[in-house]
């Protein structure tokens, strides 16, 4: 059966590399979303937890009830949590309007928009946000914002930077005219951090942890820690010209041996498109051969294994878009190992 490999060793070696740029280890915070980008959120959970890791970032609700043991602090970035929830799963509340909802039992963490105008409550907001939070008595765990030009760098995160800055300085005098505890600050993503140097707030780190960083940053590289292996479903003995597939569009350029692979778009590869695409190869050099099925390909091989890829830069290239929309989408219907 076909199976995502996840490499232990680079995890740690990932996370060792990230935290130098940190000042302390335990601002180490990791991003689980969207099972784990793709790489199996138990899997990665059970790797986090014995990194020492404490705070995680998933999806939504359903995302933190599935590891609710591993940590001390899971946020949830979408949605409600409901009542019965444990109370170490946090909400994230982007409006004033949930502010007003959110039941005071509920802890919570609260998005400042800090530039990129995607969520989060306006700056000129926090001083009506804390009105409403020490009115109600409700549980605020964390204030935070996302830097959205770590990649790009430049005078947009500058400015970015400053506006975190900002708010992190107002939330403290309001909360010290409230009497509210202070809570806990972040705002930076794989790329911020690696471009700081001894950061001494919680950092968000999804991608870098998996093994990737985007190109600008010339950092000692990342390691990528899943490799994709397809295994071998059956095989034909053909003689050249002989089709291959939906509509015959591949034809054997020789007399020799088509295997077929358990592995198709319907596990969340992306299906090439034969006329515009060209040729794309597996890690181990197999074409896999137009027109990919549902739940199989074929290649002209007759291993029994084969690695689709141990490095998700290859595919992200090939179709044009970045290594995490080629991780998110694979399955979780695929296996996860732990190597
Ligand atoms: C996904 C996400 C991150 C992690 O970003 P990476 O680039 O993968 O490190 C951090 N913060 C928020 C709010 C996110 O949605």
């Amino acid at each position: 059966m076909a199976e995502l490999l996840i490499n232990s060793q680079n995890f740690k070696y990932n996370l060792n590399l990230i935290t130098q740029h940190l000042d302390c280890q335990d601002n180490l915070a990791l991003v689980l979303k969207d099972n784990a980008y793709g790489h199996g959120l138990r899997e990665i959970a059970g790797l986090a937890r014995e990194s020492g890791i404490e705070s995680v970032f998933v999806k939504n609700e359903a995302e933190a009830l599935q590891i609710k043991n591993h940590f001390k602090h899971i946020t949830a970035f979408y949605g409600e949590i409901s009542p019965q929830s444990p109370s170490n799963i946090y909400q994230c509340i982007q409006s004033l309007q949930t502010l007003q909802e959110i039941s005071p039992l509920r802890p919570f963490e609260l998005e400042v928009n800090c530039g990129m105008n995607r969520n989060g409550i306006p700056i000129h907001s926090l001083s009506n946000a804390f009105e409403i939070i020490a009115k109600r008595g409700l549980k605020l765990i964390g204030v935070f914002t996302h830097n959205g030009f770590g990649d790009e760098g430049g005078e947009g995160f500058l400015l970015q930077e400053g506006n975190a800055k900002k708010i992190k300085d107002e939330v403290i005098s309001l909360c010290t005219h409230h009497n509210l505890p202070f809570p806990r600050f972040h705002s930076l993503n794989t790329s911020g951090v690696l471009r700081g140097n001894g950061v001494r707030e919680i950092v968000r780190v999804g991608i870098g942890a998996y093994g990737y960083a985007c190109d600008s940053l010339n950092l000692p590289s990342l390691k990528p820690i899943a490799s994709l292996w397809a295994d071998k479903i059956c095989s034909h003995s053909l003689k050249k010209g002989e089709k291959i597939g939906y509509g015959g569009i591949y034809e054997m350029p020789y007399d020799g041996i088509v295997s077929s692979y358990d592995l198709g778009y319907g596990d969340g590869l992306f299906r090439i498109d034969e006329k515009t695409q060209g040729k794309l190869l597996c890690s181990s050099g197999e074409q896999i051969l137009p027109r990919m099925s549902m739940d199989c390909f074929s290649a002209l091989s007759d291993k029994e294994k084969i690695c689709v890829f141990s490095d998700a830069r290859e595919w992200a290239k090939f179709f044009d878009t970045i290594p995490y929309e080629i991780l998110t989408k694979l399955s979780p219907f695929i296996k996860r190992k732990v190597i």
